[in-house]
């Protein structure tokens, strides 16, 4: 259960790209604690300074301010480096619908880009950030890989073609490359602010203003929400699993389903608020349900998720309330 117990050799340097973002800087924040060396690469475009200044002080950390967009940087960032956590990325499925050709230049291109440099300084293993949303249209639950649909978003596209070329990499430069697709992750330091904030921060921080947030569509969509500790075990453990299972992707979740209105009736419960929310239309792009079967990850990985949505929620309400 959990990391606790994963270990690597003494020294072993890990390259996080977009470290100064949410799931990034939980990242680096793990392996320092464990003692290990973290490179990050990150150009700040979604990521907070703030993510980066609170580790400057650690001499097992380094930053590197740059784009993933462009190759040297991406080569020079993984000179020496044992392990790639690639989070670096655009996230937002309704922001890709409105700028798909950015979104083809820094999700599509710039892991491009990190494979090639992995690739060329010889790094042991590749894992990087993939998402739920490649299973498209496909409505049959729980999301097993390899039951794929169309996908519905740029954003989507982006993730499929990543696990495409990652795939490649195996295949044809034995570079051990992991998917972890993630699902609706949530904790401390997701970004609560503007258009595109991910729901549970956006509504801890409306709550906590005593707002009325708005939901999308009826509020019967349901997710399942992962908390940030299932997502550094994965991460950890992807970087020691067996090269048989290099080159595939995997389903990183707690295996939960909640509907947004249970969530909302949660954390209202949590605040002590009594807030009705607000209604709008559905979402673009967006799919109805969405609850993960983890077995081949459990299988794979020696994935085995500790946190479920009820004990993560309360650690992330708790994280709000002492830093908004
Ligand atoms: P985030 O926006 O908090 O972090 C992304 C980081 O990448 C930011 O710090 C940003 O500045 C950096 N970045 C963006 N473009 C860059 C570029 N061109 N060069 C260098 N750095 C760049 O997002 P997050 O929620 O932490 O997501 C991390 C990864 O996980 C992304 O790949 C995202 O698609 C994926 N993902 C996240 C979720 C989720 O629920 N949060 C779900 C599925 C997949």
């Amino acid at each position: 259960m959990g990391y606790e117990n994963v270990e690597f050799e003494k020294d072993s340097l890990f390259l996080v790209t977009g470290g100064a973002g949410f799931i990034g800087s939980n990242l680096c924040e793990a392996i320092l604690n464990k003692g290990y060396r973290v490179r990050c690469l990150d150009n700040l475009s979604t990521g907070n300074s703030k993510h980066v200044e609170m580790f400057l002080n650690n001499p097992n950390y380094e930053f590197i301010e740059g784009d993933i967009r462009d190759y040297e940087t991406c080569k020079a960032a993984c000179e020496n480096v044992d392990f790639v956590l690639h989070q670096a990325a655009w996230g937002s499925v309704p922001r890709s619908i409105e700028m798909p050709l950015l979104y083809e230049e820094i999700n599509i291109k710039g892991t491009l880009n990190m494979l090639e440099a992995a690739r060329e300084n010889g790094v042991k293993k590749f894992v990087y950030a993939s998402s739920s949303s490649v299973y498209g249209d496909e409505p049959t639950l729980p999301k097993v890989e390899g039951r794929e649909g169309k996908v519905l978003s740029p954003y989507a596209l982006t993730k499929k073609v990543n696990e495409e070329y990652a795939r490649l990499y195996s295949q044809l430069y034995n570079l051990d490359t992991y998917g972890l697709r993630y699902f609706n992750v949530f904790g401390r330091r997701q970004n609560p602010e503007g258009a595109y904030a991910a729901v549970i921060p956006k509504f801890i921080q409306i709550l906590l203003n005593d707002e009325r947030p708005t939901i999308n569509g009826d509020g019967q969509q349901s997710r399942d929400f992962t908390y940030i500790e299932n997502v550094i075990e994965a991460n950890l453990k992807a970087c020691l699993a067996s090269s048989n299972s290099a080159g595939q992707a995997f389903n990183i979740a707690f295996g939960g389903q909640e509907t947004l209105l249970n969530i909302y009736s949660e954390l209202n419960d949590i605040l002590g608020k009594n807030i009705d929310p607000l209604f709008t239309t559905e979402r673009k792009g967006d799919i109805k349900h969405s609850n993960a079967d983890i077995s081949k990850s459990a299988k794979h990985l020696k994935y085995c998720p500790d946190w479920n949505f009820k004990n993560g929620i309360r650690e992330a309400i708790n994280w709000y309330e002492n830093n908004l």
